[in-house]
């Protein structure tokens, strides 16, 4: 199995004072397109939809979605054809993010908040499979049994890379923290970091999601007080915080995950949540993709974060 990412050791002022010591597995760094969780997730999921001679694929997501955009990416390369279907908010139609995903030929179906809702529910689905025959459906965010397997495989990565005691990541549907709880094996704790307000339920997701097998795994849990008021909200001072981390460690983080991830390692390791000596590995699920959507809400200052590919012209 080969290595599909770094493992990176980063300084910073406050791991010395409190004698940790942290790595950061790049996997932002797996593909220049497809970057982080993303990739593993759809993996498995392509492979198998190829596999059983799939027409195509159909995936759901926002119009921000970093798996509406690495699916779209992905379904191209496989020479797929994939449906979006978007969670469809008019003004954004023609946004970054939905600009690459038509580029990269991912056909787009709007569908109103309500109908939306219905992505999981078993009888909408069959509607869509008997809709497009022949279509493997993966679930929004690609979170499903095939995805874990793919995400399992950064725990492999990681017992030819370095020995390390805590591994953090952040949590949005459980899929990712699924994969690892499976891939570890109770080796090491694993901390999930939350990005949504959902308090109890991320915890039963990921529960939903593991096999029988690893569902009494106990070396993990999700930390619920660093959403900063749920998904996608920040402060501009969280922002900063973020942007300053990333230029004193050299490596970018968005603020919707990865950026959560970093400034609620800060705040454990100042309440002393880490013991001297800890070693802790931070998964950087990549999604930088995301902060277009930002600069075009004016929520951040392009200025200030780095430069993404310039979008096609429709
Ligand atoms: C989707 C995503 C996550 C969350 O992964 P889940 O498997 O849904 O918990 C984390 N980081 C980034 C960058 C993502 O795009």
């Amino acid at each position: 199995m080969p290595i599909l990412s770094a493992l990176q050791p980063i300084t910073h002022p406050i791991f010395t004072q409190h004698k940790i010591t942290v790595q950061v597995k790049r996997d932002d760094h797996i593909h220049q397109i497809i970057s982080g969780n993303k990739w593993r997730k759809l993996k498995y999921n392509l492979r198998y939809a190829k596999s059983i001679g799939a027409q195509g694929v159909i995936t759901f997501g926002g119009c921000f979605s970093n798996h509406i955009h690495a699916c779209a990416f992905a379904c191209q390369q496989q020479q797929l054809p994939v449906i979006g279907i978007i969670r469809g908010e008019e003004h954004n139609q023609d946004n970054y993010t939905l600009a690459w995903a038509k580029h990269w030929g991912m056909q787009l179906s709007f569908v109103d908040r309500k109908t939306y809702r219905l992505r999981s529910e078993d009888s909408y689905l069959q509607e869509l499979q008997q809709q497009y025959p022949n279509h493997f459906i993966i679930p929004e965010g690609g979170s499903n049994a095939l995805a874990l397997t793919g995400v399992a495989e950064v725990m492999n990565e990681l017992k030819l890379q370095s020995e390390f005691d805590t591994m953090i990541t952040p949590v949005g549907s459980g899929g990712t923290l699924a994969g690892l709880i499976i891939g570890d094996q109770s080796q090491h704790n694993l901390l999930g970091i939350a990005v949504l307000k959902q308090q109890g339920y991320l915890e039963d997701e990921v529960k939903a999601l593991l096999p029988p097998s690893d569902n009494d795994q106990q070396n993990w849990r999700i930390a619920h007080q660093f959403h900063r008021g749920g998904y996608a909200k920040f402060s501009a001072q969280d922002a900063e915080e973020i942007r300053h981390f990333s230029d004193i460690v050299g490596i970018d983080f968005e603020p919707v995950y990865s950026g959560k991830m970093i400034l609620a390692l800060l705040e454990l390791i100042k309440s002393g949540y880490f013991p001297a000596y800890h070693r802790i590995v931070l998964l950087h699920t990549g999604g930088l993709q995301g902060l277009a959507g930002m600069f075009e809400r004016g929520l951040l200052n392009p200025a200030q974060w780095p430069a993404l590919p310039v979008p096609p012209v429709q």
